[in-house]
């Protein structure tokens, strides 16, 4: 029986781990709640104390394949055991090869495509930011609002997310510049997906452009076509078209950051992909490995000219990694992507019958299988129910439903793309139950 809780929450075993991680362990990272994890396959977890839980998170949004999928373990053992590691920026070695071939025949980006490997999200940022400045010779670089891009000095300074993720760390890389991102639930203005979206792209160019920096010395704007640590807030498609058009005109870099949004998540390959915008570069972690480490920044293979020695990581395309990423890649063109979008609107079609029945429920949005509920205490005032987003996401856990917070006061839903129709089901009736509780407790 999925899921199935046998024991207090945390367990026995689970506690006496937490407790020695409260000791020895970084006290920064931000649990939600006491999992401690087993085993896992599929979108189902087994934690220490035999209680079995189903993942919608997907270790934020990384599992692609569902944990421990057979192909994906395969290729890791053979990999493994042929070799581990010798540096792809000093040898080479055919998987890194083969995988950069896939991504340039997948990526949505015009003319020939290079792949430049590192091991995670802020690695693939960070080298996004430093090929725009050295491909244009510009310094500036413009993120947005609410975004989230990493913790490693340069992309820290493109997060704008939480400011406890900056606070006590500046000062930040300097030439970089904020807009606002638009979020259309909660346009100050109350203004429809097009008017909202053209009123961010205003600021931009009569006001950034006119005020603060002049286009010709920006780099790069770098986006999340979907924001996700700021809480699953999808841009409409207007906006990612008009900042192509924007960009293009100014000799500005676009820099899609997919790290959460790509490789399948939303329904297609990438998120940007639901519009007509073909990017300059993309970041690429989190769901390209099914778990391995691997971070990507694709690009153009015109703006890729930096000199060897330029840039390099030793540990980045690990050959491992770039076998899981093979194999994951394939899973996602023969049936992963697809499921995505199908039980993704599965999904959202369940989570937002929800909202007749629960007045928390102020949005739900997203696409695909990266899907954002926010909560709210009153509908009309939109006043953001984070104590009650928190309390849900307890609830959730204590029957066995794996979910994770974004932004202030949103759920988000991403689970492994090989979440079926009932798997979807069972999750949309967990919540139900979860919320029902934090209503029954807070109003
Ligand atoms: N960019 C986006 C859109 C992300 O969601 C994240 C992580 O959540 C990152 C970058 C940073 O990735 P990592 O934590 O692997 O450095």
């Amino acid at each position: 029986m999925i899921p199935h809780i046998r024991t207090a929450l945390p367990g026995p075993k689970a506690k006496a781990l937490i407790d020695r991680d409260a000791i020895v362990v970084s006290p920064s990272y931000t649990r939600s709640y006491p999992l401690v994890i087993e085993r896992g396959s599929g979108a189902v977890v087994e934690d220490v104390d035999g209680n079995v839980f189903l993942d919608c998170t997907a270790g934020i949004a990384v599992n692609s394949t569902g944990h421990s999928h057979p192909e994906v373990v395969k290729a890791i053992l053979e990999q493994a055991q042929r070799f581990v590691h010798m540096s792809g920026t000093d040898f080479y070695y055919e998987p890194q090869v083969r995988l950069a071939e896939e991504l340039a025949a997948v990526a949505p980006i015009d003319g020939g495509v290079r792949s430049f490997f590192g091991n995670s999200g802020t690695e693939a940022v960070e080298a996004c930011i430093k090929l725009s400045r050295h491909s244009t010779g510009r310094v500036n670089i413009i993120a947005f609002l609410g975004a989230f891009h990493g913790r490693t000095m340069g992309s820290l300074a493109l997060t704008a997310s939480k400011t406890i993720q900056r606070r006590g760390f500046g000062p930040m890389m300097p030439g970089v510049y904020h807009a606002p991102y638009p979020d259309c639930y909660r346009c100050p203005l109350g203004l429809k997906a097009e008017n909202c979206a053209a009123e961010c792209l205003e600021y931009l160019e009569h006001q950034l452009f006119l005020h603060l920096v002049s286009p010709e010395e920006v780099a790069a704007i770098v986006v999340e076509p979907i924001q996700g640590e700021g809480g699953y807030i999808v841009a409409p498609d207007q906006f990612l078209e008009r900042l192509r058009e924007l960009t293009k005109s100014h000799g500005i870099l676009l820099v899609a950051d997919e790290v959460q949004s790509g490789m399948g998540r939303t329904g297609k390959m990438f998120a940007i992909e639901h519009t007509s915008v073909r990017p300059d570069m993309i970041a690429i972690a989190k769901g390209i490995a099914s778990g391995m480490p691997l971070g990507i920044a694709v690009a153009r293979a015109g703006l890729m000219t930096w000199p060897p020695g330029a840039h390099a990581s030793t540990f980045g395309g690990n050959p491992v990694s770039c076998a899981a990423a093979l194999a994951t890649l394939k899973l996602l063109k023969e049936r992963l992507v697809a499921n995505a979008a199908e039980v993704g609107s599965h999904l959202m079609a369940g989570l937002k019958s929800l909202a007749a029945t629960h007045p928390l429920i102020g949005d739900v949005r997203g696409r695909g299988l990266m899907i954002g509920v926010e909560l709210v205490r009153d509908r009309r005032t939109k006043e953001r129910a984070s104590e009650e987003r928190d309390a849900a996401v307890a609830a959730a856990f204590a029957r066995g439903l794996l979910l994770l917070g974004a932004g202030k006061n949103a759920i988000r839903f991403s689970p492994p793309l090989v979440l079926t129709r009932e798997q979807a089901d069972t999750a949309v009736r967990i919540f139900d139950e979860a919320l029902s509780e934090v209503e029954k407790t807070r109003h």
